[in-house]
């Protein structure tokens, strides 16, 4: 058998501190600002009261008021099975009576938002189906579903619908079905195309239900189609690797993201590694993965295709648009359903009731189901967009001093001259650009930004 060699990434860090090399236990990515484990149960009065107010207004650049845009969030949180690696709240074994019911709840639960003070009239910008499995749902329950939320909050002015699907469960019939709801961006989660490794992580399907779903939906016409995969899995290889790049490669999709496998403690893996004893998760470490990340970036250019985060590559930056992506991380107030969801509104960030019966039991009673929150200061917030934008490559100081009233170089000295003495990042004009290096291990580098008293933790 042949070794194929892949080149390390240019180094660049030089003087970062030191790499955390084995894949441990823990979340590793920093998704949100403040940590959750700071978000309580006693702060969901200031989410009541967010609620009540009108949206806020932004300065733009060119000195200009805009009102912050509105996006919706449905959590669906069903899968086939459970993959050995996953740590969100899902459900294998709930029948079609209780999909019915939680569908029901989800649009009980937009009722109770629709009316309030912070939606001022304004229609979503941008929706989004995630899971869990939203396409685990039949076209009649998804129909239900989106002519109900449609009802309450029209999209006739939504300008992404992305969808979240599991090769598996799609069929021609239900890809029509999913294209004709409206949805722009179908989001296929491959994860990898070796029938082994996907059996031995879990996963439901297999490469040729991958084949079969991506010529259907090519054939069918979705605007936008992005690909998953991800570096490190349970018995990947350096060969499989070079392989379900080449794969992936070949599919030309519009944008690929890869995620570097992390091991939270809430995942099958982890539950084996305790069993067993381990420290160390059976995953390549974490230079492995950067590595294999760094290496389907660069097969992907090839192609002229360019990266435009930490986890994507797209085809064509001028057209392949992520705008749940920017809002999330610029601020908008992303209005969020279903069991175990994660909201921001009016500068209060939110989560759902964790577990399936206690967020049934608080809608059904006419009541919103949040079971903690958080009230963001003006300087919380400004740190939270910096270092979310900054896992995009590079922010404009420009955009940020319109909006936050400091120049970055100002509010973020200490950071910033720490990033570019590691040789992390550059200060080019406007731009603060990262290197590729740095891009591809950002999430270890952002805890340089984070105020001493959230520094404990990174996600919790
Ligand atoms: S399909 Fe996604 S949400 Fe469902 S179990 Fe696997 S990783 Fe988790």
């Amino acid at each position: 058998m042949s070794t194929i060699t892949i080149a390390p990434p240019p180094s660049g860090a030089q003087h970062a501190p030191p790499l955390q090399k084995e894949t441990t236990a823990g979340s590793y990515f920093i998704t949100n600002y403040p940590p959750f484990n700071f978000w309580k149960p006693e702060f969901v009065p200031d989410l009541l009261a967010a609620l009540e107010r009108p949206p806020a207004q932004l300065s733009t650049l060119n000195s200009q008021l805009s009102t912050v845009p509105l996006g919706l969030y449905t959590h669906i949180p069903f899968c086939r099975k459970r993959c050995h690696f996953c740590y969100f709240k899902v459900y294998t074994d709930k029948d079609s009576s209780e999909i019915k019911g939680y569908i029901d709840a989800v649009l009980k639960e937009f009722a109770l938002y629709a009316d309030k003070p912070f939606v001022g009239g304004r229609k979503p910008r941008f929706i989004y189906f995630g899971g869990g499995t939203p396409s685990y749902l039949s076209p009649d329950q998804l129909k239900y579903l989106t002519d109900g939320m449609k009802r309450l909050m029209p999209w006739d002015e939504a300008e992404e619908i992305t969808f979240e699907a599991e090769p598996g469960t799609l069929t021609d019939h239900k890809l029509r079905a999913i294209r004709e709801l409206g949805v722009t961006r179908l989001s296929l989660g491959i994860e990898h195309f070796d029938d082994h490794i996907l059996e031995i992580n879990g996963r439901a399907h297999r490469s040729k239900e991958i084949a079969r779903a991506y010529a259907y939906a090519r054939e069918i016409g979705f605007p936008q189609i992005n690909i998953d995969l991800i570096a490190g899995m349970v018995e990947e290889t350096e060969e499989k690797w070079v392989e379900a790049v080449a794969k992936a490669v070949a599919m030309r999709p519009d944008s690929l993201t890869v995620y570097q496998m992390e091991v939270p403690y809430n995942t099958g893996i982890y539950q084996q590694m305790k069993a067993q004893g381990k420290l160390v998760a059976p995953v390549a470490d974490w230079q492995t993965k950067r590595r294999w990340v760094d290496y389907a970036f660069r097969e992907f250019e090839k192609f002229g295709y360019a990266v435009n985060s930490t986890s994507t590559v797209v085809r064509d930056p001028a057209k392949v648009k992520f705008l749940y992506r920017e809002g999330l991380f610029s601020g908008a107030d992303l209005l969020s359903v279903g069991v175990a969801s994660f909201g921001h509104i009016n500068g209060v960030h939110y989560q759902n009731q964790a577990d399936f019966e206690p967020y049934l039991a608080k809608v059904n009673a006419g009541e919103l189901p949040i079971f903690r929150a958080y009230p963001t200061k003006p300087d919380e917030r400004y740190i939270r967009e910096f270092m979310l934008m900054l896992k995009l490559g590079a922010n404009s100081r420009s955009q940020f001093k319109a909006k936050f009233g400091t120049d970055p170089l100002e509010q973020f000295a200490e950071p910033l001259a720490l990033l570019k003495d590691w040789g992390c990042l550059s200060v080019e004009g406007d731009r603060i650009v990262l290197t590729r290096d740095a891009l591809l291990q950002v999430d270890r580098l952002l805890i340089e930004f984070f105020k001493p008293e959230h520094r404990l933790t990174k996600n919790g």
